[in-house]
């Protein structure tokens, strides 16, 4: 526009500016975001919206530097949260960037800080203007969701009856200790455990009481599971396993020595089928330095051979393969 037309516009326009701006206030400061405007060279607060004071109890005047704003955060947000906008402005980017704001009563609530870049006619950032979003109750469900997710990914783990790990855990785990065992040179020794004349045990004594002794022998089997690495997991029916991470042939034999101990000292009822009169478990034991060229399958294969021989030598003990 050439200078006389300018003229002639803000002559004929001026009020409408005026009251525009009056207009714009009126919208700005009647939302629940806080709008503000910082002078980038300066590092100044040009203008912050007096909703600050209502959301997190700082007067208006108390906003000035970025400073302000800076030391007004959770510690534990504030390098990423300052850094990562400080780069963003210098790159003259905008951005959003969120962190937990302190209140001047000692509270935190989850902002989101929304942020445009404005460039002067030399192409310099000459300030940001952005608005600070209340993002707690979103933040609120999101952190909601997450522990459902959780809950939902341990229970997709977990065996419902006995509370110890599922099937799909032992697959997961066998994989990682499998891979840790080639890695390390280590020996990585498996428990198959299957409970000798459990058909008949269900049909004495009825699927209630059959579902109880699958609990007992769970049980036992997770205090069995004494290191953090140590995976005790019923792969279904009346058939557990103990994975035993570093572990070598003669320490797996102690330990399913003392397990098979361990169930004959539930002193559980039997005497049924071919069983004697408490109930007893078979175990067969495989151990392995793991190699590329074998497969974590060949662990738990080993261990069913073992286990039947361990049925066929009369059950209540252990074998190995
Ligand atoms: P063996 O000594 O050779 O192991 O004989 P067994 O009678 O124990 O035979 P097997 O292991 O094949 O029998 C498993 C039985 O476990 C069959 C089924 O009735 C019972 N069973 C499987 N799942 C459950 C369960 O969740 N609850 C109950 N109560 N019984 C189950
Ligand atoms: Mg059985």
């Amino acid at each position: 526009m050439n200078a006389p037309l300018q003229h002639d516009f803000e002559a004929a326009h001026g009020r409408d500016l005026a009251e525009n701006a009056d207009v714009y206030r009126t919208l700005l400061e009647s939302t629940n975001a806080i709008p503000w405007k910082l002078d980038w060279p300066a590092l100044n607060f040009a203008y912050i919206g007096p909703q600050i004071e209502k959301l997190l109890g700082w007067a208006p005047e108390s906003w000035l530097s970025v400073e302000d704003w800076a030391t007004r955060m959770h510690p534990e947000d504030r390098d990423r949260a300052v850094s990562f906008c400080v780069a963003q402005s210098q790159a003259g980017v905008d951005h959003e960037v969120d962190y937990r704001a302190l209140k001047m009563d000692g509270d935190y609530v989850w902002m989101r800080d929304v942020v445009h870049v404005v460039r002067g006619s030399d192409g310099e950032v000459q300030s940001l203007i952005g608005f600070m979003f209340d993002i707690s109750e979103r933040k609120l469900a999101e952190e909601e969701l997450l522990r459902l997710h959780r809950e939902l990914e341990a229970l997709s783990q977990t065996d419902a009856l006995t509370g110890i790990a599922n099937r799909r855990m032992f697959d997961q785990r066998l994989d990682t200790e499998w891979m840790a065992s080639r890695r390390s040179g280590q020996p990585l020794s498996l428990l198959l455990i299957d409970i000798d004349w459990f058909k008949p045990y269900n049909d004495t004594y009825g699927h209630v009481a059959g579902d109880e002794c699958i609990q007992c022998i769970a049980l036992v089997l997770k205090a069995a599971a004494r290191r953090p690495r140590d995976v005790a997991a019923r792969l279904g029916g009346d058939e557990f396993v103990l994975l035993l991470p570093d572990t070598d042939e003669a320490k797996a034999h102690t330990i399913a020595h003392d397990y098979a101990e361990a169930i004959a000292a539930l002193r559980m009822p039997h005497g049924v089928g071919g069983a004697g009169a408490v109930v007893s478990a078979s175990i067969g034991i495989a151990t392995r330095c793991a190699t590329e060229a074998d497969e974590p399958r060949s662990l738990l294969e080993a261990a069913d051979e073992a286990l039947y021989a361990a049925k066929r030598h009369g059950r209540g003990g252990a074998a190995t393969g």
